[in-house]
This record gives structure tokens, C-alpha cells and sequence, in this order.
């Protein structure tokens, strides 16, 4: 049978909702990146998947067949242990830049393949390039000589990592099929397996600035992810984190680096922090199993009061040829040539009920793209404010870019005029797969 005529019996079996055996599901792997498969055949099997779902061992074939059309990363040899970090996207979310140089500072060996900026969010190639000179595109030569010495490498996604995934997702994105659990699954862990970690730790976020909505779609997903893990014999956690309001206070790529320093220096906003301990520690006690975890976060909070994890970026951004100097003097960073300020109106006292993750996003996407601009928020959920207080800054190239911000990002602020509790920094953990 040629290949169109087996393309149309996997289709039609996923149609009506059969399994399909991991053997088909890598030859239809194979055949779609070798051009065997069109892309008209591949769309329509992936929308019966979108109505249809994969089952566990499907989701787990599809993630290890799309791995398999290119390369897997060995990091063994580094002389540190090996772990890796993956986020779902948010609002603001600069994590990366603070969990890397810290777990780097705690002696693991962490190499990062980021991403760029997606719709809605931010991408931390995007952060790191507002630094000057700073470098993304690095050798594996370079990253492992890099990481023996430093321990750490924030880098770009290597091309030669799972071309199915490119591949697919381009196809996905043009017909309607982005929206499926274990499409997403497989899209994601396939890349953070053959990134090479053998332990790694996934944020996945709900909320309105995320890719899941609801806790219930966050949760589905994580447990999706940390059974491809354990699938593929790796360690693998998930941290379910709430994207409602924007994680920290900074939304813009040099803000989001300058608070990333503050942070790492020992200030900056708590969730920001919380978030990244709650991280560093799983991934800690994942690699050894003996450690506690208040002894791992008590050596977190030690290398971020000692200065070890300033540091560590320092080195990370001298080492990528950027201006190691931003870490003691952020205002190297570049900044924008005008700063607006949002502030309350009317005449009473009134709460931060909520800061729409999704709006602020918007807003900020008004300012366009140059590095310096943003938005830096300046009352948060459960916060309180008076008229005339400053609620927000816009940071722009131009007046009538920050005018438009304005309009948006007060629609972002939800106010009520009962105090409103400040979000809790506890965190639902996926440590194995259950249905
Ligand atoms: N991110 C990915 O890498 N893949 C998806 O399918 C969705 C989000």
C-alpha cells in the first residue's frame, strides 16, 4: 500500500476513536518530516485528535516518535547534576532569569533552551537580548564548556532538537488544532527531553494570561507532562502556578531583567521569589532524595543572601558576552524615553480585587517592541489604594503608544471597595501521573 492509502487508514482510525500502535504512530512521525505525508493528511489526523484524544501509550509514542526524527542532548560529563526547567508561558514571567544563576550557584549544571516571545508571552531570549551584547546562539561545544565552567547557559533551541515538533506545530497553528492536551504534552516534553536534563521541573500555569484557563485544564496538563517523563524514564515534576495577575510587578523585557537582578540582590516581589524557590527546591529534592525540603530551600535563601546567586548571573552574562556591569548597575540596562503613570481615580479608598493578566498583556503589547518598554505594576491583588496613587507605570517610546497602554491597562484593574486578600504563595505539586 503506498503511503497516502496507510495515511488514510490512521486517520480514519482516529476518527472513530481507536487506539493507534506505536509502531503507526512512528511511521506517521517519520513520514510527515521525511515529506512522505502532506501536510493535508497530517492536518486532518490532528483534528481527529483534537476530537478524540490520544490515550497514555499514544501520548507517550507521539512524544518519543517526535523525538526520535532529531538529536538528544548528552550533558553526561559535566561533573554537576544535570536539571532543566520548562514554563507553559505567562505574563511577566521571568523565572529563568532567577532560577537559573541560583540553581548554577547550588552547584547543578542547568542549560536552558529558551524561547521567544508567543502571542501573549514573553519570550526569555527576548529578556536576556536587552542586555548588551548578550548572546543566544551558541555551539553545544560552547554551552558545555560553558557550563563546566560556570554552570549554567541560557541558549536558543537548537535546530537540529526535534524538526517533527517545527514541523507540526507550524501545521497546527494554521488549522485550528494548537488546542489539544496531548498534542501539547507531546509538543512540549518532546523538546525538554531531547534538551538532555535528566531531572526537570515544569511551571504550568492557569489563569487568564495562560495557555490553560482553569486550575482543572492546568492540572490535566501537568499530569499529561510528568507521565511522558516518568515514560521516558526521567524525573519530572510540576509546580501548578496561577498566571490571574502577572507573575511580579515588571512586564517588558529590560524591566522584567532589571527585576530579576533586584531579585536576585534580595529584594523584588515576594511571588517572583516564591515561586522560584518553589521551583529550585523540587528540582533539589528530586535529584537527591535524602535532602529535605526545608533544608533545600534554606540553601536557596543562603545563596541569595550571600550574593552567590548575583553572582552566578553575572558570570552567566559575562560568559554570553553581555555587560556583566548590569547586575551592581541596572540602569545600564536600556530605558524608555517615557515613563507614564496610571493613577487611581475617584474618591475613596478602594482594593486590588485583580489585575488581569490577559489586559496588562495587551497593554503592553501597544507598546511595541523595543526592549525598554513595559509595564511595571505598582498596586497588586489585595493591595490598597487612594486617589492619586500611582496604580501602575507605563513605561514608551512615545506618548501616543503609552496613551493607548493607559486605556487598556486601567480596564486591566479590577477594584472593589472591600479589602480583598493578597493571593496565598502555596503551591499544588504533581509529583506522578494518576488519572
Ligand atoms: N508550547 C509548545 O511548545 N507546544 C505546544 O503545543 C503548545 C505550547
Amino acid at each position: 500500500m503506498n503511503d497516502a492509502l496507510t495515511m488514510v487508514e490512521l486517520i480514519e482510525k482516529k476518527k472513530r476513536g481507536a487506539e493507534l500502535a506505536d509502531d503507526q504512530i512512528s511511521w506517521l512521525c517519520e513520514h510527515f518530516v521525511s515529506g512522505g505525508i502532506g501536510d493535508h493528511q497530517m492536518a486532518a489526523w490532528l483534528m481527529a485528535v483534537c476530537w478524540r484524544g490520544l490515550s497514555d501509550a499514544e501520548t507517550l509514542a507521539l512524544t518519543r516518535a517526535m523525538l526520535a526524527t532529531g538529536a538528544t542532548l548528552d550533558w553526561s560529563g559535566v561533573g554537576r547534576a544535570v536539571v532543566d526547567k520548562h514554563s507553559t508561558g505567562g505574563v511577566g514571567d521571568n523565572t529563568s532569569l532567577v532560577l537559573v544563576p541560583l540553581m548554577a550557584a547550588a552547584g547543578f549544571a542547568f542549560v536552558k533552551m529558551a524561547g521567544r516571545a508567543l502571542g501573549r508571552t514573553g519570550g526569555t531570549l527576548d529578556k536576556l537580548e536587552s542586555i548588551p551584547g548578550f548572546q543566544v546562539e551558541l555551539s553545544t561545544d560552547r554551552i558545555r564548556e560553558q557550563v563546566e565552567r560556570i554552570g549554567c547557559a541560557i541558549v536558543g533551541q537548537s535546530p537540529q532538537l526535534v524538526p517533527a515538533d517545527g514541523k507540526m506545530y507550524a501545521l497546527r497553528d494554521v488549522t485550528g488544532t494548537v488546542d489539544s492536551l496531548p498534542l501539547i504534552a507531546s509538543s512540549i516534553m518532546s523538546k525538554k527531553l531531547a534538551a538532555g536534563a535528566p531531572v526537570m521541573v515544569l511551571d504550568v500555569k492557569f489563569g487568564s494570561g495562560a495557555f490553560m484557563q482553569t486550575v482543572e485544564e492546568g492540572r490535566a496538563l501537568a499530569r499529561a507532562m510528568v507521565a511522558i517523563g516518568a515514560g521516558a524514564g526521567r524525573r519530572v515534576r510540576a509546580v501548578l502556578s496561577p498566571m490571574a495577575q502577572p507573575l511580579g510587578c515588571a512586564v517588558g523585557n529590560a524591566l522584567e531583567v532589571r527585576e530579576a537582578i533586584e531579585t536576585l540582590h534580595g529584594d523584588g516581589p515576594s511571588d517572583l521569589w516564591d515561586l522560584t524557590v518553589e521551583l529550585g527546591t523540587q528540582l533539589i529534592v528530586m535529584t537527591d532524595a535524602e535532602t529535605e525540603r526545608a533544608s533545600a530551600r534554606a540553601r536557596l535563601e543562603e545563596l541569595r543572601l550571600s550574593g552567590a546567586a548575583a553572582r552566578a548571573f553575572a558570570a552567566l552574562i559575562e560568559a554570553q558576552g553581555g555587560d556583566a556591569r548590569v547586575v551592581d548597575e541596572p540602569d545600564r540596562l536600556p530605558a524608555a524615553s517615557h515613563v507614564l503613570e496610571l493613577k487611581m481615580s475617584g474618591s475613596a479608598k478602594r482594593w486590588v480585587r485583580g489585575v488581569s493578566a490577559r489586559k496588562v498583556a495587551e497593554a503592553a503589547l501597544e507598546l511595541g517592541g523595543s526592549p525598554a518598554v513595559g509595564i511595571v505594576l505598582r498596586a497588586r491583588t489585595g493591595e490598597a489604594a487612594s486617589p492619586g496613587d500611582v496604580l501602575a507605570e507605563i513605561h514608551a517610546d512615545d506618548t501616543a503608544s503609552a496613551a493607548r497602554a493607559e486605556a487598556r491597562l486601567r480596564d486591566a484593574y479590577r477594584l472593589s471597595e472591600e479589602p480583598t486578600p493578597h493571593p496565598t504563595g502555596d503551591y499544588e505539586v504533581i509529583t506522578r501521573w494518576t488519572r
